[in-house]
């Protein structure tokens, strides 16, 4: 890929793949679930790469391969000039430090018996960090202004909070080592609506006091519109267009990309086009169809669909895997 050669690269991912085992009778061909088929991409420095498909197209499997919290099948991964295959476990944990999650539900992430103090610690101590008198206590308080709570919270328990609040404690823990990047994996569809807002602002206030960089999954465009300097469209477990967040939702190459955006009338100026319906239901990942993986619901498939597409630069930075993007797009 050519793209934004002057920004630094934190994260590079080439041709990753994740496939799961399918337990069968010894005499039976082996199968596989292909939760993550042949994705590369980069992430820059200081940016907000947004992950967006339906459930189950393979996001979270994705951002979870190319951290190696679970083992790619296949595929080259490098992180802040570290090639991330080549590290053994002990070498793995120590690059932990620099990378988070924050997941979707503040609920089931923080320990119910652990007070804010204890959980928001607890990295410092895996990681044996801030380890001076009073230092860890002092690095509590502080995270918790980053975040918007203080230390009267210091001693009080997850289930004294709100959701929004107990999101903020999550983010305050995963910040606790100084990362530079986090991984949210949906950090507000469990909010009510009016708190997301708060935790979006707040995500970007601290990216931009801290430099930090984010690849955010999301399944809700309106919030990637909102957040994310670029954005990466899913289906079936492969990256069908990447490009900056204002290409993307105003002139959208990939079918599926342009039936995702007709949905949701609010985010960008195509949407607002007549709706384009998709028929039939995605296909299991265990059975993906050959050829182009959207061919059995793309309304503009033809014979040539047969054919594995390839991942091309349309324009600077704007990649898209059909091979009918340009005729289609000429024909709009
Ligand atoms: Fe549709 Fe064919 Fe493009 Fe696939 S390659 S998205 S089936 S037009």
């Amino acid at each position: 890929m050519a793209e934004n050669t002057a920004r630094k690269v934190l994260l590079q991912a080439d041709d990753v793949c994740k496939w799961f085992p399918i337990k069968g009778w010894f005499f039976e061909e082996k199968r596989y679930v292909q939760a993550v088929n042949h994705v590369s991409f980069r992430l820059y420095e200081g940016e907000t790469l947004g992950l967006v498909g339906e459930s189950g197209c393979g996001k979270t499997t994705l951002a979870r391969t190319v951290l190696r919290l679970i083992e790619p099948t296949s595929g080259a991964i490098t992180f802040d000039g570290t090639d991330l295959m080549a590290q053994n476990k002990h070498q793995l944990r120590a690059l932990r430090k620099d990378m988070q999650i924050v997941f979707q539900d503040p609920y089931s992430s923080l320990h119910p018996r652990m007070t804010v103090r204890q959980i928001i610690e607890e990295p410092m101590r895996i990681r044996g960090l801030y380890t001076g008198p009073g230092e860890r206590e002092a690095r509590v308080k502080e995270l918790l202004q980053m975040v918007g709570l203080n230390e009267t919270h210091m001693n009080r328990y997850p289930h004294e909070f709100s959701g929004g609040q107990r999101q903020r404690i999550v983010i305050a823990r995963a910040l606790a080592t100084q990362p530079k990047l986090i991984i949210c994996d949906e950090p507000v569809s469990a909010l009510d609506v009016s708190v997301r807002a708060q935790i979006l602002n707040l995500l970007r206030e601290l990216q931009e006091k801290l430099g930090l960089t984010y690849l955010f999954i999301s399944h809700d465009l309106s919030v990637v519109e909102y957040l994310c300097d670029r954005v990466a469209i899913m289906y079936l477990g492969q990256m069908v267009e990447l490009g900056d967040t204002e290409t993307i939702f105003n002139h959208p190459l990939h079918p599926y990309t342009k039936a995702l955006l007709s949905a949701a009338p609010q985010v960008g100026n195509f949407g607002r086009r007549d709706r384009i319906l998709l028929e039939g239901d995605i296909p299991s990942p265990a059975d993906p169809p050959s050829g182009c993986r959207f061919r059995t619901r793309c309304p503009y498939a033809q014979e040539a669909c047969a054919q594995v597409p390839q991942w091309v630069e349309a324009e600077e930075g704007h990649h898209v895997l059909c091979h009918r993007f340009q005729e289609l797009d000429e024909r709009a």
